[in-house]
């Protein structure tokens, strides 16, 4: 059971769900629209169940992957397929992009246990993404593609909706996978938002008030922000301390981001 080509076994370790549903594949495959000559890497091709559909798209395809044991085979299947061994949380996406001509369409159904990582390493890189499109657990997803006022809005999805379209696509359930995860699975679309949608605002005070803002969900954000944003500060935005994190939308949190606010106490 769970063995793959060259009797490879499935590694817990690394996250190995390996995707067998065709239409599950087909319609990734067209969220993705691959076209001819665009620089797409996919982290994780494992035992290429996604690449190998997006190969009939496209004409290449670079790849990171940590399970050496896939990587003779996964070469041998199709020389189109660059292979980057590695840890995808050690890949510098700026540097690949520029290697491959231009920002970097990413892909991938990626191992879970690192998808917050990864996703905030795709943050830092984010001019050099054209977009992404990533398999995740159900409830990241849910949390990334949150709204206000609900209880999966929290800093995951202020900090990627700040930089990030965010469009929750479809779910996958755990039969289209070998083995199956004991977690629902859903495919998401990040687009980098166009310069100038927000005001400019400081990306390090911006992770600073947020991490403060929801580190205790049920306190009000005069509790929470105090020494990172006073009261004053809060009413000139038009915000009521008296408020719950959950409660301001993204464009209050990069209100208070920007660079002028740097002065509160
Ligand atoms: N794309 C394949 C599919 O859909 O069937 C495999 C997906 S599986 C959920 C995750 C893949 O990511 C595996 O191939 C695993 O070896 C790889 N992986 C896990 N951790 C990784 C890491 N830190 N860097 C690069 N690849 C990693």
């Amino acid at each position: 059971m769970n063995r793959g080509p060259d009797g490879h076994r499935a590694k817990k370790q690394f996250g190995q769900n390996f995707l067998h549903d065709r239409q599950v594949i087909d319609n990734i495959v067209r969220a993705i629209d691959p076209k001819p000559g665009e620089p797409i890497v996919e982290i994780g091709p494992g035992r290429g169940a996604l690449s190998f559909a997006l190969l009939k798209r496209t004409d290449a395809l670079t790849a990171i992957e940590i399970d050496r044991d896939l990587i003779p085979w996964l070469k041998q299947q199709d020389a189109r397929i660059q292979i980057v061994e590695s840890d995808v949380l050690k890949v510098d996406f700026s540097a690949l992009a520029e290697r491959l001509g231009g920002p970097i369409r990413l892909v991938g159904n990626l191992p879970y246990n690192i998808s917050s990582p990864i996703l905030f390493l795709a943050r830092e890189h984010r001019s050099a993404i054209r977009d992404m499109h990533f398999m995740l657990q159900k409830e990241v997803v849910e949390r990334i593609a949150a709204g206000p006022d609900n209880k999966d809005y929290g800093r995951l999805t202020v900090m990627l909706q700040s930089m990030f379209a965010v469009e929750h696509l479809f779910n996958v359930p755990p039969s289209a996978f070998t083995p199956a995860p004991k977690v629902d699975s859903a495919i998401v679309r990040l687009q980098p938002l166009p310069v100038g949608s927000w005001p400019e605002f400081d990306d390090a005070r911006l992770e600073l008030v947020v991490k403060a803002a929801f580190s205790m969900r049920r306190k009000t954000l005069r509790n929470t922000l105090k020494g990172v944003v006073d009261e004053t500060e809060l009413r000139a935005h038009g915000i009521d301390p008296g408020a719950r994190a959950e409660q301001l939308d993204v464009a209050q949190f990069i209100g208070l981001a920007q660079p002028q606010a740097a002065t509160a106490s």
